[in-house]
């Protein structure tokens, strides 16, 4: 059966119209459904934590290639589909929750003994993509890496080359926690309902160090976000307005560290903003 024919039957069966406040665009294609189940790379040994699985469209799939996986859904109306599915699975845990609110410390660390890697795969839902993805790399979570559909506009975004087009704050953010890699462009007929925006495919390979080194990472990312919060204001009056520095000490550190005073943050790389972040925690 296609994945086109399983959506419709148990959407049928069980009588799911599509919740568009919950972001649930169901994937119905094979091939786009094949290449994020390769793209993960999962191997027998490998803990799979699946965000939001729906219908159980991606988790069929990987509990034939993974050791265990967990699959956090929110929606009370998938769970009696995802536990008649997949009740005859010993390596299937479903839990029942707002992924924001789940302790994903607390569940890696009750399996860590048995697997080996850590790897996260989802179509993700569109409307809380950027909390989902800063949660999963600002708890430090031991993950090899992260699979996930999301918005192609935010796609751009989360893999521009910071200094480059098309960042945002997020760029700095990601580049500084992971390698950032395109995967798949997938059109807005690969789904039910279609949604408004065409989709990609993206991987983020966690690092094992950041590329930077810096004294305060809490102030490197209030300083980064600051400079991005006001786009068409330069650098100086973004940290100026946003209380990182007075006028005066960042004209200063401007010319210390030998940048235009009419720098805007967008200009700068990770270093650059490793240096401004240290110089004012000094
Ligand atoms: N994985 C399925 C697929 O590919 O067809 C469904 C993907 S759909 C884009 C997003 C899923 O995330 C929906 O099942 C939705 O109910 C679920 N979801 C939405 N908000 C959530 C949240 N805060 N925590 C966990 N799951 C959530």
């Amino acid at each position: 059966m296609s994945v086109l024919e399983e959506t419709k039957f148990l959407m049928k069966k069980y009588h799911i119209n599509a919740n568009k406040n919950l972001g649930q665009n169901f994937l119905v294609d094979d091939d786009v459904v094949d290449n994020i189940v390769s793209s993960a790379n999962i191997e027998p040994n490998d803990l799979v934590i699946e965000i939001g699985p729906g219908l159980g469209t991606l988790t069929a799939r990987l509990l034939e290639k993974a050791n265990k996986v967990i699959a956090i859904e929110l929606d009370d109306k998938m769970m009696p589909i995802l536990e008649e599915r997949f009740h005859l699975y010993h390596n299937f845990e479903l839990i029942h929750q707002d992924v924001l609110k789940v302790d994903l410390k607390q569940k890696i660390e009750e399996n860590k003994e048995k697997v080996s890697d850590i790897k996260i795969v989802a179509n993700l839902p569109y409307y809380i993509t950027t909390p989902i993805i800063m949660k999963l790399l600002e708890e430090h979570l031991p993950v090899e890496s992260i699979t996930v559909m999301i918005q192609k506009e935010v796609a751009d975004r989360l893999t521009a080359i910071p200094g480059k087009k098309n960042t945002g704050a997020i760029t700095y953010c990601i580049s500084y926690y992971c390698e950032a890699q395109e995967i798949l462009l997938v059109p807005n007929t690969s789904f039910i309902p279609s949604p408004e925006v065409n989709s990609e495919v993206i991987q983020l390979t966690i690092r094992k160090e950041p590329p930077v080194i810096v004294k305060d990472e809490n102030f490197f990312f209030r300083v980064i976000h600051a400079s991005f919060m006001q786009r068409r204001k330069t650098l100086l009056n973004g940290l100026a307005n946003n209380g990182i520095a007075s006028k005066e000490t960042l004209k200063k550190m401007l010319n210390d560290l030998q940048l235009d005073e009419n720098i805007r943050g967008e200009a700068l790389n990770l270093s650059q903003f490793a240096q401004i972040s240290d110089y004012l925690s000094k």
